[in-house]
């Protein structure tokens, strides 16, 4: 693994052009990277090459440049599947983002759950890998059950165990907490959810862009993310499964691409991974993913990951060092994401005082309400980092959250 150095991160600035705009005149520093990370001109070139020179429909062409895009669409598949570790591309089904993957699973495989079959989730779940589970749980009879976290932010292990009986079928779990940055012992969940015969869903939304991810050593069932969090184009996810499994699942949505044939009296559906593939996918932005994962893979998800661990080990102590702050989120293995609130003030004052210092950061409660209700908050401030984010964009951070603090005590 290559440390990045500052001349490294420098450079890599220089590929996001968004990152020189000012912000109520001030340098914009951009630490919203949770919720979306910025895009290096490479995938924006990649996103206009497909425009100005290869766009038509894919896979129904036999014109050279329907030919041209569905063989840009597949190879990032390939692409991704490698990226995963995935054992074939059979098993990579785009979607619209993480969202709509675990929709997919939850609405496909649910449907093959009996009533009083059980779903465990986490405490600290984004609200996609709450909502479905409701969804197919009130239309099945399905009962969904909570681990709960220990003082640490962590899931608690033995709780965990204690839910698992027959009945459960379903475990679907946060690798990365959107709010808390806590690093899930996904293995270990999975290992568990094995032994006692349920399948496993890893929403991987904040954990593709900043962890090695290997599917298979992981032994995921399903793994989701979203390309808009790892520098790609908004509106493209990608659900692995596992072939069984996936070829066990009847279809999510009918329509154009995910048929072999079709008559009024029967419709043969198409092979993986077409058949969860309903109409006209969003192919510029899957072609454009390619870029994205070819940048990420240029500079190392190890360095990226390492340079983040150093951002948050720098800024953690000296925020913690003003007056009022509190953090939410003390995992000792955590993702660079923090979530502080300053004594009283509201999330959202501190955080358009900070918009007015050129300072992006997410205020609320970061679609995990469940979560805000356990730490018996409405919401927080939540600063995360990207492999563009700068040791002096840190101290520019901490300063201002010290003179907004003087601001709102
Ligand atoms: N899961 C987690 C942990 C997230 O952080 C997010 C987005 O912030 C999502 C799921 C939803 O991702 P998307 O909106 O890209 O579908």
């Amino acid at each position: 693994m290559k440390n990045l150095t500052t001349d490294d991160i420098m450079r890599i600035r220089r590929d996001f052009p968004i990152l020189d705009r000012k912000i109520y005149d001030r340098q914009l520093i951009y630490l919203d990277n949770t919720a979306t990370t910025e895009t290096p001109r490479q995938v924006v070139e990649a996103v206009d090459s497909m425009y100005y020179t290869h766009k038509a429909n894919v896979h129904r062409g036999v014109h050279t440049l329907s030919q041209e895009a569905t063989s840009m669409m597949e190879s990032t598949r390939s692409v991704v599947a490698e990226f995963i570790n995935a054992p074939s591309t059979e098993q990579i089904i785009f979607t619209r983002g993480t969202t709509e993957a675990i929709n997919l699973v939850a609405a496909s495989y649910g449907l093959l759950l009996e009533p009083g079959d059980e779903i465990i989730l986490s405490a600290m779940e984004h609200h996609s890998d709450i909502v479905p589970w409701q969804l197919i749980a009130e239309k099945r009879g399905l009962v969904i059950k909570v681990i709960p976290l220990t003082d640490n932010d962590e899931l608690d292990m033995d709780a965990y165990r204690s839910l698992l009986s027959p009945r459960t079928k379903i475990v679907a779990v946060t690798h990365v907490s959107n709010v808390l940055g806590t690093i899930n012992p996904v293995k270990e969940i999975i290992d568990c959810a094995h032994r006692a015969g349920a399948v496993t869903i890893v929403d991987g939304a904040q954990a593709i862009a900043h962890l090695n991810v290997d599917v298979q050593a992981l032994d995921a069932d399903f793994y989701v993310f979203s390309s808009h969090k790892m520098y790609g184009p908004c509106g493209v996810g990608v659900l692995y499964g596992k072939r069984q499994l996936l070829e066990e699942m009847p279809p999510y949505q009918g329509g154009g691409e995910m048929i072999k044939t079709v008559s009024f009296e029967k419709t043969v559906y198409a092979d993986l991974p077409f058949k969860f593939e309903a109409g006209t996918p969003d192919f510029v932005g899957i072609a454009a993913f390619n870029s994205a994962i070819s940048y990420i893979k240029s500079i190392g998800i190890e360095s990226i990951a390492a340079h983040e661990d150093e951002l948050l080990r720098y800024t953690t102590p000296a925020l913690l060092d003003i007056p009022g702050v509190r953090i939410f989120g003390n995992a000792p293995h955590k993702s660079a994401i923090i979530s502080f609130l300053i004594g009283d003030a509201h999330h959202y004052d501190t955080g358009m005082l900070l918009d007015k210092l050129g300072i992006a950061v997410r205020t609320g409660h970061h679609c995990a309400q469940p979560l805000m209700h356990i730490l018996g908050i409405t919401g927080t401030v939540r600063a995360s980092f990207g492999v563009y984010n700068t040791i002096a964009e840190c101290d520019a951070f901490i300063a201002a959250v010290r003179r907004v603090a003087a601001m709102l005590s």
